[in-house]
Order: C-alpha cells, then sequence, then structure tokens
C-alpha cells in the first residue's frame, strides 16, 4: 500500500494516431470514461497510411476484412471502392474514423514523445515531448506500430549524393518520377509495389536487389456492388471467422497437406489461389507450408515457375527467383505487374548480392567491383528496424530507473506481446511477441486494446493503482513464442524482420508469436477470465487526475 503524492495529469497517454490510437482513444475515452492525452508525431491521423505515401502502396488484404470492426455502422457505412484500397483511400478511411468518433480533440500532432519514465514512488509515467513539456499518466499505452521507424541507413557517401533521395517509409506527396533515371534499393513488400508503378514512368529504373522475394498476384479490382452488399450483410459471421483463422482473415478452403495430394492436385490448389489472389496461396492452400519444408519447396517450386513464365530474358527471370529460404520465412509481398516489369527496356535489374552497394556517389550508386549506376533519384525502400525501433525511440525508463534498452539487450521479452515486467502500468498494443503482423492488424489491434480497457477497467473496479506481469508469466510467454517459432520454417530464413535479422547488430530473436490468432486469443482470454493471472497488483489510494 502506497500513498502517492503527486497527481497524474491524465488517466492515460496513448502515443500514436494510426489504427491502433485511433480506436485506443475511442475506446478508453468514450466507453471507459477515462481522461485520454493522445501524442502523434505527424501532423494528422493515419500512422503507417500518414507516412507510406509512395506510388504503389496499397493493402494486401482485402479492405473488407481489413478495416475497424467495433462499429456496425462504421462497417456498414464506409464503402471501399477497391477489393484491396491504396494507401490514399484507407488515409480518408481513418480520418473519416476519426472526424466520425471525434478523437482529433484527444491528440496533440507534431508531438515527438521523446522520453517515457515510471515515477515509483508516485506511481505513475512520466512523459516528455519535445517541446519540453511533461505530462504525467497512470497508465501509457504504445499504439506507435510495428513498422513505423525505418532502419537506418548505412550506405557510405548518401550524403554526397546531389540528387533527390526518398524514403518510402516517409514519402512525401506529388513526387513527379516522370523521364527521371531512378534507382530503387530493397525488393521488400514496400520495394516491389514502388516499382511496378515508377516503371511505368520512370525513363531509366534501375533495380538493386540483394534477395529476390515470393511475390504473388494480389488480385486487385474494383469493388463489386453486390458482393459487397452480401459481405455487409453478414459482416458478423465473417469478423468471427477472421478472427477464428490464424492470421485473422476470413480464408476457409486450406487443406491439410501439400504432400498428401498428389502433384497434379497440389498444382491446381496452387493454380487457384494465384489467380485469386491475396495472401491465399500462402495462408489458404495447404495447412502445412509454414510448418513442413517439403510442401513448402513445393510452394517455392510452383512460384519460381510463375515467375519464370512472365519474365521475358531467363537470366533476369533468374536473378528474380528467390531459392535460399523458405517461402514465408520472409513476408511474403503481394504485386500487381511486378514482374512485367522487368520486361520493359527501361528497367534494369542489378544483383547486388555478390556484388554490394560500395558507396553512394554525387552522382549515382558504385558497386564493390567498381560499376556505376547514374542516378537523378535513389528510393530507399529498405525496410524498418521492427517492433522494438519504435519502442527504444520513446526512450522508456522502468523500475528502478532500468532502460527498456538494458532490459531487453538480448531481445524483447513480454508477456503476451502486451506487458513486460518491471514496467507497470505499461500496454504495448500489437508488441513483439504477439501475433500482430500475422494477424490481420485492424483485429489484432482491437483485440490488443480492448484486453487493455479490460484491464484498466478491472483495476479500476478492484481498487489497485499498479498492474505488471510476473517475470515467471514473461519468461513461460518467451519461451512459448521461442517454442511456437521452431515448429515453422521463419527461423530459417536469413534477413527476415520477424526475427530482426534485418537489422544490423540487433538480437536475433522471433518478434511474432507463431501460434496462430486463435490460440494467442485463447490464451489471452483465459488470462482475462481467471482474473489476470500472470500479473500482479498492487493497491494504493486511488486518485483522480490534476
Ligand atoms: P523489407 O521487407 O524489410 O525489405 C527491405 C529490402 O531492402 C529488402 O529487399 C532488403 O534486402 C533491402 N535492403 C536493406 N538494406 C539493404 C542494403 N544495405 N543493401 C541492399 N539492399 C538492402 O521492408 P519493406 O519492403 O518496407 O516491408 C516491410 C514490411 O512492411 C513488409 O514486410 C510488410 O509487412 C509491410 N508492408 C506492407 C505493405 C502492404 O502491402 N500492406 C506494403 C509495404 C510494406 P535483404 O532482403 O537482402 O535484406
Amino acid at each position: 500500500m502506497t500513498d502517492a503524492t503527486v497527481l497524474p495529469d491524465h488517466d492515460v497517454i496513448i502515443v500514436g494516431a494510426g489504427f491502433a490510437g485511433i480506436y485506443a482513444i475511442h475506446k478508453l475515452r468514450d466507453q471507459l470514461g477515462l481522461d485520454v492525452q493522445g501524442f502523434e508525431a505527424a501532423s494528422g491521423v493515419g500512422g503507417t497510411w500518414y507516412w507510406n505515401r509512395y506510388p504503389g502502396a496499397r493493402v494486401d488484404i482485402e479492405s473488407v476484412h481489413y478495416s475497424y470492426s467495433f462499429s456496425e455502422e462504421l462497417q456498414q457505412e464506409w464503402h471501399w471502392t477497391e477489393r484491396f484500397a491504396a494507401q490514399p483511400e484507407i488515409l480518408r478511411y481513418l480520418n473519416h474514423v476519426a472526424d466520425r468518433f471525434d478523437v482529433r480533440r484527444s491528440f496533440a500532432f507534431d508531438t515527438r514523445v521523446t522520453s517515457v519514465v515510471w515515477d515509483d514512488g508516485n506511481q505513475l509515467w512520466v512523459v516528455t515531448t519535445d517541446d519540453g513539456t511533461v505530462h504525467r499518466s497512470r497508465y501509457f499505452i504504445s499504439a506507435a506500430g510495428t513498422l513505423s521507424v525505418p532502419k537506418q541507413l548505412d550506405f557510405p557517401g548518401l550524403e554526397n549524393f546531389e540528387g533527390q533521395v526518398l524514403l518510402t517509409g516517409n514519402w512525401q506527396d506529388d513526387v513527379d518520377l516522370s523521364g527521371r533515371r531512378v534507382g530503387v534499393i530493397g525488393t521488400g513488400s514496400s520495394g516491389i509495389q514502388v516499382v511496378s508503378e515508377v516503371s511505368k514512368v520512370a525513363g531509366e529504373l534501375v533495380v538493386l536487389q540483394r534477395t529476390p522475394n515470393y511475390a504473388t498476384p494480389v488480385g486487385n479490382a474494383p469493388t463489386d456492388r453486390a458482393e459487397e452488399a452480401a459481405d455487409k450483410a453478414r459482416y458478423r459471421e465473417l469478423r468471427e471467422a477472421s478472427r477464428n483463422h490464424f492470421v485473422g482473415v476470413p480464408y476457409h478452403e486450406a487443406e491439410p497437406s501439400a504432400m498428401a495430394v498428389s502433384a497434379e492436385e497440389r498444382r491446381s490448389v496452387f493454380d487457384d489461389r494465384w489467380h485469386r489472389g491475396g495472401f491465399r496461396l500462402v495462408f489458404d492452400s495447404f495447412q502445412d507450408l509454414l510448418f513442413n519444408q517439403e510442401s513448402n519447396d513445393a510452394a517455392a517450386e510452383y512460384i519460381r515457375e510463375r515467375i519464370r513464365e512472365r519474365v521475358t530474358d531467363p537470366a533476369t527471370a533468374e536473378l528474380l527467383c528467390p531459392k535460399n529460404y523458405p517461402y514465408g520465412s520472409k513476408r511474403p509481398p503481394l504485386e500487381t505487374n511486378y514482374y512485367e516489369a522487368f520486361n520493359r527496356d527501361n528497367v534494369h535489374l542489378v544483383d547486388v548480392s555478390g556484388n554490394p552497394i560500395a558507396e553512394i556517389t554525387a552522382t549515382g550508386v558504385r558497386l564493390a567491383d567498381g560499376t556505376e549506376h547514374e542516378l537523378d533519384t535513389l528510393i530507399l525502400a529498405t525496410g524498418f528496424d521492427a517492433f522494438t525501433g519504435p519502442l527504444m525511440a520513446m526512450n522508456i525508463t522502468g523500475r528502478a530507473g532500468r532502460p527498456l534498452s538494458d532490459a531487453w539487450a538480448e531481445g524483447p521479452q513480454t508477456f503476451l506481446g502486451i506487458a513486460v515486467s518491471g514496467f507497470p502500468n505499461l500496454f504495448l498494443i500489437t508488441g513483439p511477441q504477439s501475433p500482430s503482423v500475422l494477424y490481420n492488424m485492424p483485429l489484432a489491434i482491437e483485440d490488443h486494446v480492448d484486453f487493455t480497457a479490460n484491464a484498466i477497467q478491472h483495476m479500476r473496479a478492484h481498487g489497485h493503482t499498479v498492474m505488471e506481469a510476473t517475470p515467471a508469466a514473461q519468461d513461460d510467454w518467451v519461451a512459448q513464442t521461442d517454442q511456437a517459432a521452431e515448429y515453422t520454417v521463419v527461423p530459417k530464413s536469413g534477413s527476415s524482420w520477424y526475427m530482426g535479422a534485418n537489422v544490423p547488430g540487433k538480437p536475433r530473436k522471433v518478434l511474432v508469436y507463431l501460434g496462430g490468432a486463435p490460440a494467442y486469443r485463447a490464451i489471452c482470454a483465459q488470462v482475462e477470465n481467471s482474473g489476470y493471472a500472470g500479473f500482479t497488483f498492487t493497491s494504493g489510494r486511488v486518485l483522480a487526475t490534476a
């Protein structure tokens, strides 16, 4: 029992105004009646969909599923113009949601959180923003995203480049690339989308590829109004089916094993999923692609065959075929005419795997063997410091002055990807070791915000001021996360951001819970129903905000 003397300014501080922050404000302010303050570094709402304005940016889960489910009115009234909405439409949607639920008034925009320190004596978080202002809150929620801090750039000479440098993860509106000599570094989901679009307008496009990817067609099309009406008529059922699927999309056609059927049957299933698009090939063809190397090899070979069919020049096709890591061990990108871009005369594929980029010069890129590519514009699609980057950027310090960077020196340690031992009343929305990026994000976010809201409500109902994960529960969760990954092909990838392996020096540790959304949701429900087993609570004087 402690007696706090300093009052918090707010019940809750939330960082981030993307899908997570918008819903968290609505839930905690409007449904729980808490005093909530949000901070957002950008000038508006949108999160990922605010910053990633590069040409070709598009969602790769059907928009009817990649959207909020918390409001029946919202999901009925919103109309998506395309099956897989492009970035501007998703940003419009998030602005609509922000207006509809009046969340903007609870955010300070253009405001970056620079430090977050636990004050044990007063049992509150002390949050400092980049204008030097100090704010205190009982609870702190990170809705700062998983892929929001671009990977630090390590190209020597980048500062010497006299042309234009563009980052896919922090793109400006209205960049005109027509007729320009453009170079793209990176062939992950962002690079693949940007190449497909920029190839149509650039005078010359040089794609500097280190690792080819298993990209499959997204299958975008204008929304079919009859299909939309049918989906809306059974939205509740669809959302339930999503939440009961491994990756949070209402797929239901996966057969048990690619090895249990004949080569012809396998081929016909792969063909069907390839043509229908989305993540059907990887997550709705055979259930064992991520778990059985032989099945994975069959899918990988199928994709290589499709790539060879689409790319005219055999040498270029071969360079575009991934061979050294399993399908799905890196996050599979979806594409629209990506491979066809390499049939254009203005597009050149350059392999930088054995001949790396040595230097960015004043006029372009120089490779280790001395080859130079002259460029007007350099696009960096080089990825993110996933999961931990956004948390480290806030400089979070827990009990006894222990920084999160120290607690996580060997990689993240969480309970359920939501809580961290030694960091009381801290809630991570889609944090490391939760299914997050492998669970349809808006739904994963809603589940975590709801878990957090329930936990806060539980504390208030029982007169608790502090809630904290126990070291034992956390150790057990980390072990479960590591073990779940071991059953899959994911640890076999050399440079996957799922493993933190894309950032030099970052501890190699699985960052995603790979047991699937349904198993994860059942575990979270068990924790809630048990009165929060795995957490300790401290009671104190329950104080109103100042
Ligand atoms: P990414 O998947 O990490 O890809 C980064 C690319 O940059 C890789 O091809 C990487 O090559 C290359 N690279 C990095 N450093 C390099 C260097 N020094 N020299 C040469 N190449 C280098 O990043 P991303 O494409 O931004 O995608 C990240 C995630 O964001 C995706 O996996 C996805 O979850 C999400 N996203 C989603 C969508 C969507 O459609 N919804 C679109 C974009 C992004 P290596 O592979 O060799 O390291």
